[in-house]
């Protein structure tokens, strides 16, 4: 392979770009046609420390930056996020492989988040109390914490990002990137845009790379928090070895969504529903539906539509097809991984309803195709209820009621995000209060929340305390102090009273 016209992929330190002389590099694919279209250095520790340096250089200024004018850089940088907007989204579609127009929800989610985080000087404000004893005051505090680190996954690779820095630096803290080292180009295209916005040097700082740079950043002694998505598995060790050295950490992991469907549901919303949430962005989502639960007389009047308008998806190279319902998944590797699970099933007993293995895409070159694939006849104990597919694969489950069916997704060790559609409130509010997982739908298929509101998986599915956006995003990225004051007259040393 010719490497000579691939895109380099150069670190960020001290708003500076440029490429480090690593021996190695990891190769990022198009997946729509299989080809490499960029390299990347899999960073050590040298850039590591370099980043962490300059990061711990640019602190003290920016966090005595006023709220409002650290707000102004945001403000700046929405402005640019929206005039490259499509630029942005096309990025995406090329990297990942999701349409055009998920690419574009993808921006506008992290787009919401920049907005937010424009309030800063509101989010920041403290609480205060006069009189917690008589002459004695006491209000509250929020700073930084210092320097933060964000570590994402392919799978959003504008959103994820922007759930961490946009909130990161409007706290006062300053900020280490690390993009996904399968979709480093858009992390890139979003931080020029913030360097153009006018962010001081060193307040956001890039370093590409993999477990070594990752490790590195887990164990630097000035490294404050860490912010992490991705697999659940790598989530619960980065919230075990970044706690371990002290860090505040969040760590989002993978998911395992149950989505149900009783007997009394508008299927005309339930059907198109099912359909997006399992195989949007190809099933590459951690709100993906990954099992339909279809209860009672919900079987016959849901499943058959359900399996005609899957057989309907488009799926085509999305950089090239505008008309394209699905994109490839993300590598070679993946696609051979959601294969060999959809061949446990069979061996296991369920039943391919809708078999995507083996889809053939005209003029797509080699892409990493799979079509949208159910599986029908799932059983508790299969190995395909309990581990993430990560791809354009939904499972049915059938129950006789609502009870056995939440008994059975709540024996599940995910919880991210859960879905009921019906027109029963009592079903509703039922599920809703028992279901264990920490975001719910009802009748909207499996919600991701928006900027302002936590995104509050449960389980396996995150470790940690404080959730990414909204409020909760503004205490991750800050301390609280407490202050309580009294004050004396200069000459007299006690409370000074008129009377
Ligand atoms: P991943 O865990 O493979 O990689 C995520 C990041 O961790 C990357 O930057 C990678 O370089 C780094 N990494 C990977 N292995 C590591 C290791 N052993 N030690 C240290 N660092 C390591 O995840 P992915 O495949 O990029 O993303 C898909 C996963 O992300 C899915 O499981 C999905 O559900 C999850 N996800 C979760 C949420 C959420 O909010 N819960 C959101 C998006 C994606």
């Amino acid at each position: 392979m010719s490497t000579a016209t691939l895109l380099p992929c150069p670190n960020l330190i001290d708003n500076e770009w440029s490429t480090p002389l690593t021996a190695e590099f990891a190769y990022v694919h198009n997946p729509s046609s299989g080809d490499v279209i960029a390299k990347v250095p899999m960073c050590g520790a040298k850039e590591v420390d370099a980043a962490v340096a300059s990061a711990v250089r640019a602190f003290p200024d920016w966090m005595e930056t006023p709220p409002i004018e650290r707000a102004r850089v945001l403000f700046r940088y929405k402005a640019l996020l929206e005039d490259h907007f499509e630029d942005l989204a096309r990025s995406i579609t090329t990297e990942h492989g999701k349409t055009m127009t998920e690419a574009r929800g993808d921006v506008r989610r992290g787009i919401e988040v920049v907005e937010y985080a424009c309030g800063a000087p509101e989010l920041l404000k403290g609480e205060s109390l006069e009189n917690i004893a008589r002459g004695i005051d006491c209000h509250t505090i929020r700073q930084p914490v210092g320097v933060c680190v964000g570590i994402c996954p392919y799978n959003f690779p504008a959103l994820v990002p922007m759930w961490m820095y946009p909130m990161a630096l409007a706290c006062g803290n300053t900020f280490i990137f690390k993009p996904s080292e399968k979709v480093p180009l858009t992390g890139i295209y979003l931080i020029e845009l913030l360097v153009e916005a006018g962010l001081p040097k060193g307040v956001l700082n890039i370093v590409h790379g993999g477990k070594e740079a990752v490790d590195r950043l887990l164990k630097h002694p000035d490294v404050n928090a860490v912010s992490f998505v991705g697999a659940s598995k790598t989530a619960k060790y980065i919230f075990e070895t970044g706690t371990s050295h002290g860090k505040r950490v969040q760590a989002a992991g993978g998911a395992k969504n149950f989505v149900f469907v009783l007997p009394d549901a508008d299927f005309d919303k339930a059907v198109p529903g099912m359909i997006d949430g399992a195989f949007g962005c190809a099933g590459q989502r951690c709100m993906a539906a990954s099992t339909a639960v279809v209860v009672g007389g919900a079987q016959d009047a849901f499943i058959p539509p359900l399996e005609a308008a899957t057989r309907e998806i488009k799926v085509g190279p999305t950089d090239r097809d505008q008309d394209a319902g699905m994109g490839a998944v993300i590598t070679r590797e993946h696609l051979e991984r959601i294969e060999g699970l959809i061949g446990v099933a069979e061996k296991e007993g369920a039943r391919i309803s809708v078999d995507g293995r083996g889809t053939k895409v005209e003029n797509a070159g080699s892409g990493f195709y799979l079509g949208p694939t159910i599986i029908d006849e799932v059983e508790d104990g299969m190995r395909i209820v309990g581990e993430e597919t990560f791809g354009p694969v939904l499972n049915v489950m059938r129950f006789a009621d609502l009870e056995s069916a939440l008994e059975s997704a709540n024996r599940q060790a995910y919880g991210n995000g859960a879905c009921i559609f019906t027109s029963s409130g009592k079903a509703a509010r039922e599920f809703s209060h028992g279901v264990k997982a920490g975001m719910v739908g009802v009748n909207v298929g499996v919600p991701a929340p928006l900027a302002y509101f936590p995104f509050s998986g449960w389980g396996y599915s995150f470790f940690g305390d404080l959730h990414v956006q909204g409020k909760e995003g503004v205490y991750f990225y800050t301390r609280q102090k407490v202050v309580t004051s009294r004050w004396f007259r200069p000459d007299e040393g006690e409370i000074w009273h008129k009377d």
